[in-house]
């Protein structure tokens, strides 16, 4: 009889949203009146900019005629988007990505979920806490984590992130083989400086460690200390893998394309303990198990780096990060304690003393009708603490931001 992959039982159920739809729910089925205003999951709500659109719709002709229709095309994304992600994301930052060390894909999840498969079992994973839960269940999955117990994976090494230690994770004392980064942050919205990304880098080098670095969020940066790349970072190119997505930054979120970074340099060893370059084994793994994203969708994407897309997708990302200024001064002038929301589009709220994440989703959904995400659902550094987004519409946010603040905490 065929038996299943038993890490998958190691899994922890994923009750987060679950949870937070159940609850909303009951409480509409009580107050069916109440005007709910959603700013829990991190999902835009701008449309697709005109220049994308138009690319789009002439992508959609082309495949309607026989001399441009386009069937399968290359795994790793046409070379005019490659060519345009390295001109138009790495060139402006004095970086030379070579085309061939892009990977276009259908999903950052899907890449910091599939990476994973090119690492052996044995491997060590770090990953701060709270954090986006795609790099752990992927790795649960692929077996390196062990069991789950109260909460925590007996193999997985855990960084806390916190006010305490200014969402700046401690390097591990243990050994650990790959380390997972995200920064902009989700879901604190706080960055790691420069100088203390350039100390990750050299750690991972001293280590022989290797760093996933997840920049999804890179285009919300309005502070110059941090970096929008990991490859400004001198020497990262022989270490870090980058996760970029037009999801956030362009609105792709329903229509889905991204692309990983995997530099020629970077290497892990073999069983006989020789290096082998990661950048051949991502391709095979790719053009073994991906058949690329459509034609259609990478013309919209390619639309993303002319100049009208440039200004176009500016406006909405300010338009985000106005919504955050918002959220973010409102919140502050009624005495809470809130981080995040000037380099990223989530707020990450401290609870007043004695309320817990729960206690503080709970207050702002029966009291002012505001949908959250506890900071619990994270991991159990992130209990204390609640995340709003800032992709709600301007009128919403203007709202909910008067709503809470006649709350009393
Ligand atoms: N990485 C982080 C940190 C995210 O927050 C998200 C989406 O919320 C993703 C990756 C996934 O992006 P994509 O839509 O490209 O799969």
């Amino acid at each position: 009889m065929a038996t299943v992959n038993p890490n998958y039982e190691n899994l922890q159920g994923s009750y987060l949203f679950a949870n937070i739809a159940r609850k909303v729910e009951a409480f509409k089925e009580s107050h069916p009146e109440a005007d709910i205003i959603r700013l829990g999951i991190g999902d835009v709500t701008r449309p697709l900019v005109p220049a994308v659109i138009e690319a789009i719709h002439a992508a959609v002709e082309e495949m309607g005629s026989a001399d441009t229709f386009r069937g399968y095309g290359p795994e790793q994304g046409y070379d005019f988007l490659r060519n345009a992600i390295a001109e138009g994301d790495y060139a402006p930052l004095g970086i030379t990505i070579q085309p061939d060390e892009i990977f276009v894909s259908d999903g950052a999840k899907s890449d910091v979920g599939n990476i994973q498969e090119i690492f052996s079992e044995n491997n060590i994973i770090a990953i701060t806490d709270p954090v986006y839960p795609v790099y752990l269940d992927s790795n649960v999955m692929g077996g390196r984590t062990g069991k789950a117990i109260n909460g925590i994976y007996e193999k997985v090494v855990y960084l806390p992130t916190n006010a305490e230690n200014n969402f700046s994770p401690a390097f591990p004392k243990e050994r650990v083989d790959i380390v997972y980064l995200c920064c902009p942050n989700n879901p604190t919205g706080t960055v790691l400086s420069r100088a203390r990304l350039a100390e990750w880098v050299q750690w991972c080098k001293d280590n022989e460690a290797i760093l996933m670095f997840d920049s999804a969020y890179e285009a919300f940066i309005t502070s110059t200390d941090t970096v929008r790349s990991i490859y400004e970072i001198e020497g990262a190119r022989e270490v870090a893998i980058e996760f970029r997505s037009f999801s956030k930054t362009a609105g792709f979120t329903g229509t889905r394309c991204a692309y990983t970074v995997v530099p020629h340099e970077v290497t892990a060893k073999n069983a006989e303990g020789k290096r082998v370059p990661l950048n051949p084994m991502w391709n095979r793994r790719q053009t073994t198990k991906f058949n690329g994203v459509p034609y259609i969708i990478q013309r919209g994407a390619a639309a993303v780096y002319t100049p009208e897309g440039r200004a176009q997708i500016k406006e909405h990302i300010a338009y985000y990060m106005e919504n955050a200024r918002i959220i973010r001064e409102g919140l502050e002038a009624i005495g809470l304690t809130v981080f995040g929301g000037v380099d990223a589009p989530y707020i990450w709220i401290q609870a007043p003393a004695g309320m817990s994440s729960w206690d503080l989703f709970d207050t702002l959904l029966e009291k002012v009708h505001i949908v959250s995400t506890p900071g619990s659902g994270f991991g159990p550094e992130g209990e204390g603490y609640l995340r709003l987004t800032a992709f709600g519409s301007r009128e919403n946010t203007i709202r909910a931001v008067d709503r809470i603040k006649t709350l009393q905490f």
